[in-house]
């Protein structure tokens, strides 16, 4: 059992008030707060260490690339990676999923390839590979959702074909909290020969990863949703396929020799790490990793869970209820009645309750919900049943004025 009332004194910005009301923040899926310890290990590397890494000889640089090198290996050991090689910092999950398509794709896609996605994706893993079928003509397929918002595992199986190269698909939908079975999944594809990126957006907040165990090919997660800072995520990669990849971005620190003639490039992971890193946020993700660890995985989960099951029966005590997805996971999204999930949410924040509204960044998924938009309410570690109750209250207090 973890203690929310101590944990929640670790985030400085959990006891302020909006609009003269204590804070109720639940809109975790865009992003979390950051602990105490996360901020001032960033301000201390600004005050006391800041140097760019890698090149100097001097001091301090030699301290932050310890710091940033550090950093990489606290990753690896968050997602039980084989080696610091297979850890490539991006800016997020975003730009992880874009170095994929655009590098893996450059590697091994050629007219004709298809490429797997799913019905619930994020657009950060819909466009990057309509992207690159601007380039190249890969065929993209999509795996169907069921109407309680599961992948279609059957339908999932009869997608692949002799052309299929790569399946990409979220670990857990930001949208319907769906956790998929994503080990069956690598298996499945992994029977075809065909390689799988997870977007573990909304799962590396929430559950552990291992990506030996899973034997995915790629894994991409972000900072700033996992208590860290943001302009900084991550790309796992199996250094077999990473080595076969062409650099994504051309700069310093990811070559080897460079002349007009030819250029050489670095060894992993610098080869897709090109010019000066955000390495004060390397440091950040660092300490949030290391502060999520120490709370540990099953004590966020079993929090997380009940707080969740719990949070779904008290909204189903609304009339005009309607939840969208199973809710496995800490987000819940709904719409009451006729109320517009816009107005809903404005009149909410009012009541100083933080949510998130509208298509969630996920416009394919609510064409087959056939709506517009949800309300999500998300929560992380530090959410409490009080919080609940709260939105529950404030929800009731605008449906009355509706
Ligand atoms: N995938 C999923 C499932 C997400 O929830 C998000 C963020 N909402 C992203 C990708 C994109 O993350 P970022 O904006 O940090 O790159």
């Amino acid at each position: 059992m973890i203690d929310i009332q101590e944990i929640r004194k670790d985030f400085p910005i959990l006891s302020r008030e909006v609009y003269g009301r204590p804070l109720v923040y639940l809109d975790n899926g865009a992003t979390t707060q950051k602990p105490r310890c996360v901020i001032d290990a960033m301000t201390d590397e600004y005050l006391n260490v800041n140097a760019n890494v890698h090149r100097g000889v001097h001091y301090l640089s030699q301290q932050a690339t310890e710091l940033h090198e550090a950093a990489r290996e606290t990753v690896r050991r968050f997602v039980n990676a084989r080696s610091t090689a297979e850890i490539i910092f991006t800016r997020g999950t975003t730009e992880s999923i874009n170095l994929v398509a655009s590098s893996f794709g450059q590697a091994f896609l050629h007219d004709g390839d298809e490429v797997i996605l799913t019905q619930m994706e994020h657009h950060s893993n819909i466009v990057p590979w309509q992207l690159l079928q601007a380039r190249t003509r890969i065929i993209i397929k999509v795996c169907p959702i069921t109407d309680e918002g599961r992948l279609d595992l059957d339908a999932l199986e009869a997608l692949f074909s002799p052309r299929t190269r790569l399946l990409s698909c979220t670990f857990v939908s930001n949208v319907l909290g769906t956790v998929n079975p994503v080990a069956d999944i690598i298996r499945v594809a992994h029977a075809h020969e065909v390689p799988v990126l997870l977007d573990a957006a909304q799962a590396a907040p929430h559950l552990p990863i291992d990506v030996q165990a899973l034997d995915c090919d790629f894994l991409a997660f972000s900072g700033h949703k996992v208590y860290g800072p943001t302009g900084v995520g991550v790309l796992y990669g199996k250094e077999t396929l990473l080595e076969q990849m062409p650099p994504y971005m051309g700069g310093g620190e990811m070559i080897g020799k460079v002349s007009f003639e030819h250029t050489t490039f670095n060894s992993l992971p610098y080869k897709f790490e090109a010019g000066t890193p955000d390495y004060v946020a390397t440091t950040g993700l660092a300490r949030a990793l290391d502060y999520v660890s120490a709370i540990g995985f099953t004590a966020v989960m079993e929090h997380e869970k009940a707080l969740t099951s719990y949070a779904r029966e008290r909204l189903s005590e609304i009339p005009g209820m309607r939840f969208f997805g199973p809710s496995d996971d800490s987000v819940v999204s709904f719409l009451v009645g006729e109320i517009h999930h816009l107005d809903l949410g404005t009149l909410l924040d009012r009541l100083g309750i933080a949510v998130r509204t509208g298509h969630h960044c996920a416009e394919p998924l609510m064409h087959r919900l056939g709506i517009e938009g949800t309300v999500r309410a998300s929560f992380a570690l530090y959410n409490t049943r009080e919080e609940v109750d709260a939105l529950v209250s404030a929800i009731d207090r605008v449906r009355q004025m509706f």
